[in-house]
Formats: C-alpha cells, structure tokens, sequence
C-alpha cells in the first residue's frame, strides 16, 4: 500500500522575494519533499495556489490520502468553496499537516473552530523542539529534542482547542515557550499542526524537520475507505429502526422528509 501525498504550497514569497527564492530553489514545495527521499511507502505531489482550483480539484484530492499544507502571506485568496471541499475530505478520512504559518489558513482554523492565534517575533533565535510524547509515531528516530539555529518565535498562548495528543513544546531563545507539535482528529481525519519552518531560514533542509514530515504522514495515513457519507443525516422511518415500533404521540416531521440545516 503506497501513501498518496500532496504538498501544496502557496508559493508567493518564493517568486516575490529574493532570499527566500535563494533559500528555496525548487520552492517550499521542493524542499519539503525531501521529506519523501527513502520512503519507499509513500509517494507524493505538489500543487501551488495559483493553480487552476489550486490545483486542490475533487478529482485530486480523492487521490490523496495525505495533504501537506504551506501558506502565508495570502491566506485570503483561498477560494472558501475549495477549503470546503479539502474540509469534507478530511471529515472522509484525508490526512491533513498544517505546517508554520498555516496556523492562520482558513482550513485550519475552520478545522478548528478558534482564532489559531499566537504570539510572534522574527529574530533568528534558537528554537528548541522537547520530544514529550517520547513513544510517539511522529516522533520515531528523533533524540530528547531538535535544535533549529535560527527560527521564528511562536509564542503562547496559541489558541487552538486542546490537543488529542501533544508531541513537541518549543523554547526560544528570547524565553517563550509554544506547543510546536500536536495532533487533531476531525471526523474521520487526523490533523497534525508542526511549527517550524519560516521561510526566512533553511528549516526545511533540517533533515529531522524533514524526518518529522514522513513521519507524520504515515501517523496521518487512514488506510478505511472514505467516509463518503459522514455529512449525511438520515431521516430513519420508525418501520426500520433496529427495532421495528409504532410512532407515539404527534410529531412534526414525515417519514422520509429531509431535515433542516
Ligand atoms: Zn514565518
């Protein structure tokens, strides 16, 4: 079995701003398919947003089990009939790696239902991502922590719902401290938010950032059939309830009639 991933990118600082066009050659994109390089189990794609539908059609994202999520500086493009869409695959049972600044993406913070906020400051401190959840599958072949030279600071308080599980908490250099690694369930699909990755400094060609990403996208890998009708809410007739019955009393609605949204 061959996990399909796809990377999407919005790719709009690496064609507007020269360092981190040198950082990212190949894009963000590029870089964070090095996560792949080996994985003889997974394979992957990329789309950007300036693709027609983003590149994110129906057709694609029901061949993706896994969606890998960069985004930034124009969040605000995304087209909310396709957050919709991506948000109902994952309902379905689709992976989903929300990376950095995608804390602000409308699909996350739909996926969430809170405002996704966070302390920040931009002056290349060292970050130091603690393991906490040692035995964790997103965790496998890291030591006690990762040390990134030089990143972002994201502070608490972020404003996410409580974590099902959380994985890494960072230091900064400068004090603050942020839950940089935790994971999500919604319906049917797994969610994982990874903080590092600024695309001011090389985080994406730190090899255990890179060894992080191919982890989790096996932990986010649901192998069941899509949840196809998970948004679904059935109008069971009383002659075929598991336990066949008489209707009791008055009653508002019809036998097979659609219920309101
Ligand atoms: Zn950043």
């Amino acid at each position: 079995m061959t996990i399909r991933a796809l990377i999407w990118n919005e790719n709009e600082h690496e064609k507007t701003n020269t360092l981190v066009a040198k950082l990212y050659p190949q894009g963000i994109h590029g870089a964070i398919s090095k996560a792949f390089d080996g994985a003889q189990d997974i394979s992957f794609s990329v789309a950007t947003q300036d693709m027609p539908e983003h590149g994110l059609t129906e057709e694609r994202l029901k061949n993706t089990d896994v969606l890998l999520w960069w985004g930034h500086k124009i969040h605000g493009q995304v087209s909310d009939a396709i957050v919709e869409r991506v948000q109902k695959r994952v309902w379905e049972g689709m992976g989903l790696i929300v990376l950095h600044s995608g804390h602000f993406s409308k699909i996350f913070r739909k996926l969430m239902g809170t405002p996704c906020s966070l302390k920040w400051r931009e002056a290349g401190e060292v970050e130091r991502l603690w393991v906490i959840n040692r035995n964790h599958p997103i965790a496998a072949g890291l030591g006690e922590y990762i040390e990134i030279e030089h990143e972002e600071m994201y502070g608490e308080p972020f404003t996410i719902p409580e974590p099902l599980e959380t994985v890494f908490v960072s230091w900064f250099e400068g004090g603050e401290v942020f839950r940089s690694g935790v994971t999500f369930q919604r319906g049917a699909g797994k969610i994982f938010y990874f903080r590092p990755g600024h695309e001011a400094y090389p985080t994406y060609h730190n090899k255990q950032v890179l060894q992080v990403i191919q982890n989790a996208t096996r932990w986010a890998y649901n192998p069941a059939k899509p949840w196809v009708s998970i948004d679904d809410a059935p109008n069971v007739p009383h002659d075929k309830a598991p336990v066949p019955l008489e209707v009791k009393g008055p009653r508002l609605h019809h036998d097979g009639e659609a219920g309101f949204r």
